[in-house]
Parts: structure tokens; C-alpha cells; sequence
């Protein structure tokens, strides 16, 4: 029996009224005190049917009864029952009060009293040959009819005495009806009562939950949150998320919210209009409910019910449950975000900090190589520097030992795309179609990369590549970062080599390109700090002052251009040429014994001779020191040599003499 939603909230008014009589004891009376009223007929079809079962379960033994035909008609006359011999004359339009003539169900229900009509009364032809009876069924207290028993008896046998039976049977049929109704009143009750009970601990529930997710300032618990309560509650329905976001979760159950995915049409219909939708029935049935903040839409919660009963009740809560669990799940992600936000801030500024705590280029791009690596957990790393005189790009700092001075050609690879852009790079995977060959990529076997071109001023001064081998390696929000990164960066890397190039001028002679005599003083100092021995030449050039007066100034300038050079040339890397002043050049070999100091010496002094062109000599003097002698310095260095020099002009010059 379904009742009007009218009758099921007056069930739930009088819930409390039924909590009291069962205290009281009191039930029956208080059920008694419930009646039927006319708003009631539409739906009482139900009741009139299983209360006639019933009255004719109960009444058997009624001589008349199980002989002659009866039909229970509902005031709207369908005949909601009848007795197997009677079904034939159970339609409606028979007892209908029309033009046909009066009936006796008509009578009864429309006049509201018993009736007996004759056979030979009847026009109907489904009636011929037959009396009919009939006694309305009075509500208990209001009065109103709300059924009539007709009863068809063989023409002539009916009398005023078999309607008084009819009359007598019809309160027996009442009282079967209340039962009935008392009883299905009872059962909507606790029904009523059963779905408030539900209700309130979900509520409790879902007070609990919210509780609960309010605490988790991190999504994952956030949505280890929502599954549990969702397994609890409805151990066997199958729970998935599906996030728009790029978001990767270590839930298993958590997926993005792929738009070519087959079976997703669901979600994405949730996920667009921000309302639940749903598809399929019974164990098929499915229900996307949108996972969305006071922001937006952040993905869909999908249930795929089992064959359980899910009903509105269900729906309500989970719907509530889900709309919380947007509005946490939106908290927990801006928490995340600020504090990547914050977490970045923090390491620009610990970044550029150190960058710039020390000037040596090779520091610097040492230190973003490491700190980059691991700020992008990368597998690779290159800073590549651009060489606009030579046309190329060459890697200055890498974690790769073999590959740290390769060059390219400034139209190769993404760093000769990002030389034409200027913009950084996102690559989530290599071996997908891309039009870019890149060397670095291949020899590093890496799949994933960022890149990002090194600015001072607006113009490409280099280049940094960040790798991974895996694919899909790198977020957005990587990308983002190394491009603000690579911002101090390059400031750090043109600064160090602004503060290179400006100590190369200050230790170097503008004219020789040799070291400057002071800068020779420190380097000497040091080694002696440190080494066991060292040597010095000192190279002077002959009768200089004739070649200037012959041939002038400039040419005196070439002349000692190509004596350094000749020094140059004839010395190891790890000795110091520099220009001592005018025309005197001096050379610093450390850990060299005099023996092949002199070797050197004399290679300078023919070279110088046989080279030169107009043609010069050169005087040398040499000393030594070694750790053994009880004064070291510079300027006892110096002198020796310098005595030397003095010796070997006196000796004629073009030749070489010890100190
Ligand atoms: P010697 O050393 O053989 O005794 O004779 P010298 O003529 O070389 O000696 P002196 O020290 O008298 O003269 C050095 C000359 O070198 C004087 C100066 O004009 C010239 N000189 C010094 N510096 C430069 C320079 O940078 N360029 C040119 N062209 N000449 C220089
Ligand atoms: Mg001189
Ligand atoms: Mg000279």
C-alpha cells in the first residue's frame, strides 16, 4: 500500500504520540483513534482487496456465501475483489447507476444504503437471471462509504433476510478492514519510524565525517577520508575519483578524469554540469556525483552499486558527504598549494643567496647543477652557455663527466629553439613525436625534460636543461619554478662572468695579453707558501730604446707582442708569464730545477733571435729558490734575477746568466 506523502508526514507527527503510548501502554486505543478519511480513497484499493481475502478466509461457513457470487467494489466502482464464481460479473460498468436502470451497487454506494434489486429490475445483460445485493462498508467514525458488497443471488432467492445476513457479513468485512488497516497503519509507522532512525545516524554520521575531513589539511587524507566512510557505509559498492586536476595521487582508486577514456561519458556529463547523473539499474546502476569547492569542479566521485537497495535517503547523504568532501578537498589543495608557494619562495631565496655568495662562475653553475638536480629530483642536468662570437652553445656544468664540454650549433636542438623563442620548454616525452633531435636527450636516454633559456636583458645568454628518464617525469608546476629559477640564474652566471672578465682585465696586460706584474707577485707569494722550489727568468730586451727610435713606437709595440707570444709558446702551462714593466717580461716556473729553468731560458733566448721580426734579442737572468734557503720573497727572487740580467748585458747581452 503506498500512502500520499500528506498521510506519511502526519505518520511522523505522531511518532512521538506512538514512542508515548508504547510507554503507556496505551497502543490499541490510540491506533483505534485512526481513521480513514475521504482523501484516503484513491490509495485504498490495496487495503479493500487483502481485507476481503481475509473477511472470506474468516468466514467460512457462511452457508450462503461460498455458494452465491460477491464482489467488493471500491467506491470508484472497480471491483477490487470478488469470489472465484463471481469474476465474470466484476466489471464495472455493470453496477455503474446509468441509463441502463438502477443497480444495487449503485444504491449502496451512491445512496449509501443496503439494496436488493430483482432479477427482472435488471437491464444489464450480465445480469439477467440474477438478484442482486448490496451493503455499503461505512467508515468507522466519519460515515462516509468506502466500499459496497455486492452479492448476486439466483433470481428469486434472495429476501430481505438474506440482505440482513449481507448486512451482518458487511460489519464482519469492516472489522476485517480495520484490522487491516490498523495493521498497515502500524507498519507505515515503523516503517516512518525506521527511515528517521536511518536518518538521524546518518546525520550523526555524516557529522562526523565532516568532522573529520575538516581536519585533513593534506588531500590524501582528505580522500582516504571519503573512501573509508564510503566502504563502511556501503561495504559493496565500488568507489572511484576521478580528478580533473593534475593532480597524482597514491590512492589506487584516484584517477584522472581522462576525456577520451571509454565509460567516462558519466562522469564527464557530473563533471561538466556540476549536478549528479546517473546510468544503468540495479547491479548495473552508477552514480556520479561532482567533487566540487566554492571554486570549482574539481573531478567526479563515482559509486558503481551492487545489487543492494541505494535509495533517495542514499543519495541525499552522499551527495552531502561529497559536497563536503569538495569543500576540504579544495582547503587541503590551497594549504598545499600556499605551502609549495611558500616552500619555493623560500628556496629562490636561499637559492639566489648562495649564487651569489660567490662570484667564480665555476661555483655558481656547480651549485645550480646540484641544486637543481635535486629540487626537480632529475636524472640530468646541463647549463649550457651561449658563445655569440664562435656561434655555439657549449655545456659549461653538468652532472655528466663526458658530456660537460660539448658544444652545439646555436640552431641545434631545444637550445636552438629556445635562442628563436626565448621561451622555456615542457617535454613530457621524447620518444613521442617531436621535431627536435636533441644529443644530450639521447646520450642521457632521457624521456622528459624542462628547459629554460638564460636572460640577462632580454637576450639568450645560455641555456638550462633539466632531464629525467622516465616519461611524464616533470609537473606544470616544475616547469614554472625552473623558469623563475633560471631567471637568478642567469643573473648569477652573467655576473660571475662579468666579475671573470673584469679580474682577467685587472691581472692581465692589455698589451702582451701576459699577467700583470702584480698579479705574477701574488702567484709567486702563494707558491712559496706552499711549493718546495721555483724558478724565474727575467727577459729584457736588447737596446729596445734604438728599435723604438728606428722603427717607432708601434713597431716596438709588435716586437714585444712577439716576444711574449715566443714566452708564451715556450713555457708549460702551469708557469706565469707576465710583463714586468716596459720592455721586461718575467716568467715563473714553479717546482722547476735550474737545470731546465736554463733549458727554458736559452729555448726563449734563440727563438726570440731566430723569430723576430725586425729582429731583436733578448738578455735573461734566472734564480731559483728552494725551501732550504733561510729567506724566501718575491723581491730576493727578483733581485737575483735581476742581478743576473744586469750580468748578461754586461756580458754583451743576447744570453742567459744565473742570480
Ligand atoms: P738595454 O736593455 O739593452 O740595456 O737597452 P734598452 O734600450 O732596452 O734599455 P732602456 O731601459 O734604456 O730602454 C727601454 C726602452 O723601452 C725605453 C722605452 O722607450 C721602451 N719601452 C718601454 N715600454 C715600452 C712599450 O710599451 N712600448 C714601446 N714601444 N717601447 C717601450
Ligand atoms: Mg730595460
Ligand atoms: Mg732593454
Amino acid at each position: 500500500m503506498s500512502w500520499p506523502s500528506e498521510k506519511l508526514d502526519s505518520v511522523r507527527h505522531h511518532r512521538a504520540g506512538i514512542e508515548l503510548c508504547r510507554a503507556t501502554d496505551d497502543l490499541p486505543s490510540w491506533i483505534a483513534g485512526q481513521e480513514l478519511t475521504e482523501a484516503d480513497l484513491p490509495y485504498i484499493h490495496a487495503l479493500l482487496e487483502k481485507s476481503f481475502a481475509d473477511w472470506i478466509e474468516q468466514s467460512e461457513g457462511f452457508p450462503w456465501l461460498s455458494g452465491w457470487p460477491i464482489v467488493l467494489l471500491h467506491p470508484d466502482y472497480t471491483a477490487v475483489a470478488a469470489t472465484g464464481a463471481a469474476t465474470d460479473a466484476a466489471l464495472p460498468d455493470i453496477w455503474r447507476l446509468n441509463a441502463a436502470g438502477p443497480t444495487a451497487a449503485g444504491m449502496a454506494l451512491d445512496s449509501c444504503r443496503p439494496a436488493l434489486v430483482r432479477a427482472d429490475e435488471h437491464r444489464h445483460p450480465a445480469l439477467v437471471g440474477l438478484d442482486t445485493l448490496a451493503v455499503p462498508i461505512f467508515s468507522r467514525s466519519s460515515g462516509f462509504v468506502c466500499a459496497a458488497i455486492v452479492c448476486l443471488a439466483p433470481a428469486g432467492a434472495a429476501g430481505a433476510g438474506e440482505l440482513k445476513l449481507l448486512q451482518a457479513a458487511a460489519l464482519h468485512f469492516k472489522s476485517c478492514m480495520y484490522r487491516r488497516f490498523e495493521h498497515l497503519f502500524i507498519e507505515d509507522q515503523l516503517y516512518a519510524a525506521n527511515m528517521a532512525s536511518r536518518e538521524d545516524k546518518r546525520r550523526d554520521r555524516l557529522l562526523e565525517i565532516m568532522r573529520r575531513l575538516n581536519d585533513h589539511i593534506d588531500v590524501e587524507n582528505v580522500l582516504a577520508e571519503v573512501f573509508s566512510s564510503l566502504e563502511q557505509l556501503y561495504p559493496t559498492c565500488r568507489t572511484n575519483l576521478f580528478l580533473s586536476q593534475d593532480y597524482s595521487s597514491t590512492n589506487e582508486r584516484v584517477q584522472p578524469l581522462a576525456f577520451h577514456q571509454q565509460d567516462m561519458d558519466l562522469c564527464w556529463r557530473a563533471f561538466m554540469d556540476g549536478e549528479r547523473r546517473e546510468d544503468g539499474e540495479g547491479a548495473h546502476r552508477r552514480i556520479a556525483f561532482p567533487l566540487a569547492g566554492k571554486q570549482g569542479v574539481y573531478g567526479v566521485l563515482r559509486l558503481d552499486l551492487s545489487a543492494e537497495p541505494f535509495d533517495d535517503l542514499d543519495i541525499r547523504f552522499v551527495t552531502t558527504l561529497t559536497s563536503g568532501a569538495g569543500t576540504a578537498f579544495e582547503k587541503a589543495r590551497m594549504h598545499e598549494q600556499a605551502n609549495v608557494l611558500i616552500g619555493e619562495l623560500r628556496l629562490i631565496n636561499e637559492l639566489t643567496q648562495r649564487l651569489n655568495s660567490s662570484l667564480r662562475l665555476s661555483d655558481t653553475i656547480q651549485f645550480a647543477t646540484t641544486e637543481l638536480m635535486s629540487i626537480f629530483n632529475a636524472d640530468f642536468c646541463f647549463i649550457l652557455q651561449l658563445d655569440s662570437q664562435l656561434n655555439r652553445f657549449s655545456v659549461i656544468s653538468s652532472n655528466v663527466p663526458e658530456l660537460s664540454h660539448e658544444v652545439f650549433a646555436i640552431d641545434y636542438g631545444f637550445c636552438g629553439v629556445m635562442l628563436a623563442t626565448r621561451e622555456p620548454i615542457i617535454l613530457s616525452d621524447y620518444h613521442s613525436a617531436t621535431p627536435v633531435r636533441s644529443e644530450l636527450l639521447e646520450a642521457t636516454r632521457s624521456r622528459s625534460l624542462i628547459a629554460s633559456p638564460l636572460l640577462l636583458n632580454g637576450e639568450v645568454i645560455g641555456a638550462i636543461m633539466v632531464t629525467h628518464r622516465q616519461p611524464n617525469h616533470f609537473s606544470y608546476e616544475n616547469y614554472k619554478l625552473l623558469q623563475v629559477l633560471s631567471a637568478h640564474i642567469g643573473l648569477a652566471v652573467s655576473n660571475s662572468s662579468l666579475h671573470a672578465e673584469v679580474r682577467r682585465m685587472v691581472i692581465t696586460d692589455n698589451l702582451t695579453g701576459l699577467y700583470a706584474r702584480h698579479y705574477l707577485n701574488e702567484r709567486i707569494q702563494r707558491k712559496q707558501e706552499k711549493d718546495a722550489s721555483g724558478s724565474l727568468i727575467v727577459v729584457d730586451i736588447d737596446h729596445f730604446k734604438k728599435i723604438n727610435d728606428t722603427y717607432g713606437h708601434q713597431v716596438g709595440d709588435a716586437i714585444l707582442i712577439q716576444v711574449s707570444s715566443i714566452i708564451r709558446s715556450a713555457i708549460r702551462e702551469s708557469d706565469i708569464a707576465a710583463r714586468w714593466g716596459g720592455e721586461e717580461l718575467a716568467i715563473y716556473l714553479p717546482q722547476l730545477s735550474l737545470e731546465q729553468t736554463l733549458k727554458v731560458a736559452e729555448r726563449i733566448r734563440s727563438r726570440v733571435e731566430e723569430e723576430t721580426a725586425p729582429k731583436v734579442t733578448v738578455s735573461c737572468g734566472v734564480s731559483e729558490w728552494s725551501s732550504a734557503d733561510d729567506r724566501i720573497s718575491v723581491e730576493s727572487l727578483f733581485y737575483r734575477a735581476d742581478m743576473a740580467l744586469y750580468e748578461a748585458k754586461h756580458q754583451g747581452r743576447n744570453c742567459v746568466t744565473v742570480g
